[in-house]
């Protein structure tokens, strides 16, 4: 894939007549389409390459023939090739001399879809790009070119940019545990990975996050349509610092969409269970204030797993070391801490 430009193959593209002059002109009842024309800095001719992921629902060929028929539903566009983006996005690549897909396919961004050209009413070679939003989601392609069923968008400034699509986000919990949550998100156009972020609610309150990218392949997602089916996550959590009880889990999009569970009626929860001190038993310190003594000033804080040296708790503080092999023997105590921290 190139990186200079979403729309020609080197990159090299300029606007020979923007969007305001295609207005201008369907104003004054000489053009009908509008979009914007592009052509090659110095040599002109190019490749088209796709802008975005899409699928193929239009490619006229009228020269060779689609399918083999002579095709001039074109009007001016001579040959050309819709790509639907998401239910109602499109982008339309016209006056085209070669054409290299067709319909059904699926494209990826930069896929090599057509040759610059000159056909249909065209003077010089040139691209003629359009953005359209359809009013309803597209089903059939016939008609597409009804200009009642859509408005254009001016395409400049997605040039070298992602299409104006909201993300729809979709996806799912597949499974819960004290020690992840996995699933599958998409956001229903491309294939960034995106976050997905558990939550951990209480009484209907969100105590704690993790986030994880979507990323991970599965031959599933692909298969039904969810782009390179590079799409699954798996996000780590650590339930070391939350106060026992029982929480409710739930993953959202980045945009807040809430997924569901590929498991209705499943438990969503998780429970922490009530913090057993007894000696040798282990805790995760996140920054916990330390003491060197049942009463006095704190000396600074730890992370890291550590555990219970012995009882009882004194004054609200309880020994803590940092070796399991250390535990209940005098004088290798290594501090004390709150606790209600643990
Ligand atoms: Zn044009």
């Amino acid at each position: 894939m190139n990186t200079k430009s979403r729309i020609l193959e080197t990159g090299d593209n300029q606007i020979s007549y923007p969007y305001n002059l295609h207005v201008s002109n369907k104003k004054n009842g000489r053009g009908w389409a509008l979009g914007i024309d592009i052509v090659k800095y110095k040599s002109q001719i190019d490749y088209i390459t796709a802008h975005s992921l899409g699928t193929v629902i239009k490619c006229v060929d009228y020269l060779s023939g689609t399918n083999g028929v002579p095709d001039r539903e074109g009007m001016g566009y001579g040959n050309y090739i819709i790509l639907r983006h998401s239910d109602t996005l499109c982008t339309v690549y016209a006056h085209l001399e070669k054409v290299y897909v067709k319909e059904g396919d699926t494209v990826m961004p930069g896929t090599r879809i057509g040759l610059m050209g000159n056909t249909g009413s065209s003077r010089g070679a040139h691209l003629h790009l359009e953005l359209r939003d359809y009013k309803s989601p597209i089903k059939t392609s016939s008609s597409l070119n009804n200009e009642q069923l859509f408005t254009w968008l001016d395409p400049t400034r997605y040039i070298n940019a992602s299409l104006p699509i909201c993300k729809k986000y979709s996806g799912f919990i597949d499974s819960i545990s004290t020690s992840g949550v996995s699933g599958w998100l998409w956001n229903g156009i491309d294939d960034v990975a995106e976050y997905a972020t558990v939550r951990l609610l209480r009484l209907g309150k969100v105590v704690k996050t993790f986030s994880g990218k979507a990323s991970a392949y599965r031959s599933d997602l692909a298969v039904s349509g969810k782009g390179n089916g590079h799409h699954a996550y798996d996000v780590r959590i650590d339930l070391s610092t939350l106060p026992s009880g029982t929480y409710t889990v739930d993953v959202i999009a980045p945009d807040g969409t809430v997924l569901g569970y590929s498991t209705p009626d499943s438990p969503h929860t998780i429970t922490v269970p009530t913090r057993v001190f007894s000696p040798g038993s282990a805790f995760r310190l996140s920054s916990v204030p330390v003491y060197n003594a049942e009463t006095g000033p704190s000396i600074g804080t730890r992370s890291g797993t550590y555990y219970i040296h012995s009882l009882p708790i004194s004054n609200g503080r309880i020994r803590m070391t940092n070796l399991r092999s250390r535990v209940g023997k005098p004088g290798q105590v290594s501090f004390w801490v709150e606790a209600g921290k643990l």
